[in-house]
Formats: structure tokens, C-alpha cells, sequence
């Protein structure tokens, strides 16, 4: 019977812990509100299946002013220029957020167990942070720029 039920679950490809999950994942997604209907498929992509926009494509990896980066779909504010630095990785990478900007989970995709941090306002993913960054926080939030606006501090 057992065997019989595993390989069902096989069948509809499913592992245990996704099923574990499924419920989660299901509310996690419902969380997420699209609020800017201007949004790219690109943009959608990113925020709603957590894609990930190419390296070095964002233009934001070369801003340099002062002022502040707002999520591209809800507009709260998420990071300011002071956090931010060059990782060489081609995102946009900032050694922390401002207080309450994002919410965090486990994500495990890809073999890989990673952080993903998403918008503690519209629920929809940013990027993933890890704990190598080069200053005090020791914090590296790896964002998608298409997931960022910057307003420079006028
Ligand atoms: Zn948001």
C-alpha cells in the first residue's frame, strides 16, 4: 500500500516535502498582490515565480546617487544608497534594508538552501541574502534591480 501511495505522489511529482510545503507555498503566493498594473512580464516573472533577472543587466547596478529604492509594485521604501555597494556579482547588492522592509523565508529550489527575502508590504520576491557581505551587518541582499525604482534624495 505503501508503495502503491509513493509512487502515486511520484507520479504527480511530488516528494514529500514539497508536499509538506504545498500548503505554505500556496499561501505564500496568495500573500503576494500585484498593486502596479503597469508591470513588465519581466518584472512578473521575478516578483510573482522568483525568477532571476540576468547578471549585470540592471542599470542600477551603476547608481551611484543618494536616496532611496522603493519596491517597483507597492512603492514602499526598501533600501537606502547609504547600504548599498559593489559585489561584483552584477545585481544590485546592499548590506541591509530599512527596518520592516522585507519578510524572509527558506527557500530550497535548486538544491540550494537560500534565504529569499520579499516585500513585507505586497508579499512579492526581491532576492536572496547572504551572510558574506563586507561590512559590520555582514549582510548581502542580492536584489533584482527590475524589482527596485530609485528616487534620488532631491
Ligand atoms: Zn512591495
Amino acid at each position: 500500500m505503501k508503495n502503491i501511495r509513493r509512487s502515486f505522489l511520484k507520479l504527480l511529482g511530488f516528494s514529500y516535502l514539497s508536499a509538506i510545503l504545498l500548503p505554505y507555498n500556496l499561501a505564500y503566493s496568495a500573500a503576494k498582490k500585484i498593486i502596479n498594473p503597469n508591470l513588465t512580464e519581466e518584472q512578473k516573472k521575478i516578483m510573482l515565480d522568483q525568477a532571476t533577472e540576468k547578471p549585470f543587466s540592471s542599470p542600477l547596478n551603476f547608481e551611484k546617487r543618494k536616496g532611496f529604492f522603493h519596491c517597483a509594485n507597492c512603492d514602499a521604501k526598501l533600501f537606502s544608497s547609504d547600504a548599498k555597494f559593489d559585489s561584483g556579482t552584477g545585481w544590485p547588492s546592499f548590506s541591509e534594508s530599512l527596518p520592516g522592509a522585507f519578510k524572509t523565508t527558506i527557500d530550497y529550489s535548486y538544491g540550494m538552501k537560500r534565504i529569499e527575502y520579499y516585500c513585507a508590504n505586497c508579499g512579492v520576491h526581491h532576492g536572496h541574502v547572504f551572510d558574506d557581505g563586507p561590512t559590520s551587518t555582514q549582510k548581502r541582499f542580492c536584489s533584482n534591480g527590475l524589482c527596485l525604482i530609485f528616487k534620488p534624495e532631491i
